[in-house]
């Protein structure tokens, strides 16, 4: 079994414009690749979880979200650094449309999305943590039984690298 490094996506692996979604809009945050490197030279799994209501508001499509996580995986290939899954949460209770309207476990603060990786995977909940920009994403983590950590310097790798020799 291996352990993981959940990731949030917006504010932390990419820059958060406000529902990025399209390829255009990809900015990394600074030292993402290099973190997203270390996490795979660790032996952990590097996962994204992320909410993406912009998809039950009726502002873009699942389509376009996963197209930008594939230019993102694109984008990391210059790194050497790569994502191990990508988990997308398309609901909203108070969605526009209406096949996305209901209150789903998958969102953050719910773990749905955390268990559902552990289970895909086979991961080890010992060793493995959350980075997240979010208030929500700690408690996701939490509520998974993991520890959660909310990103909030300038540089991801600084950020990432001493959790990866403590946890
Ligand atoms: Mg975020």
């Amino acid at each position: 079994m291996k352990s993981a490094v959940f990731l949030d996506r917006d504010g932390v692996i990419n820059v958060d414009t406000g529902y990025p979604h399209r390829i255009d809009e990809l900015e990394f945050i600074a030292g993402a690749p290099e973190a997203i490197a270390r996490i795979n030279a660790s032996g952990r799994l590097a996962i994204v979880v992320t909410n993406q209501s912009g998809i039950a508001r009726g502002l873009y499509e699942e389509a376009d979200a996963h197209a930008f996580n594939t230019h993102i995986q694109d984008r990391l290939r210059a790194w050497n650094a790569r994502i191990d899954g990508f988990y997308l949460c398309p609901y909203h209770p108070d969605a526009i449309i209406e096949r996305y309207r209901q209150d789903h476990p998958d969102r953050k603060p719910g773990p749905g999305m955390i268990e559902r990786a552990i289970r895909d995977f086979h991961i080890d909940r010992n060793g493995s943590f959350l980075v997240g920009d979010r208030q929500t994403d700690i408690q996701a983590a939490q509520a998974a039984g993991i520890p959660g950590y909310l990103f909030t310097g300038a540089r991801l790798d600084a950020f990432i690298t001493p959790l990866l020799s403590t946890s």
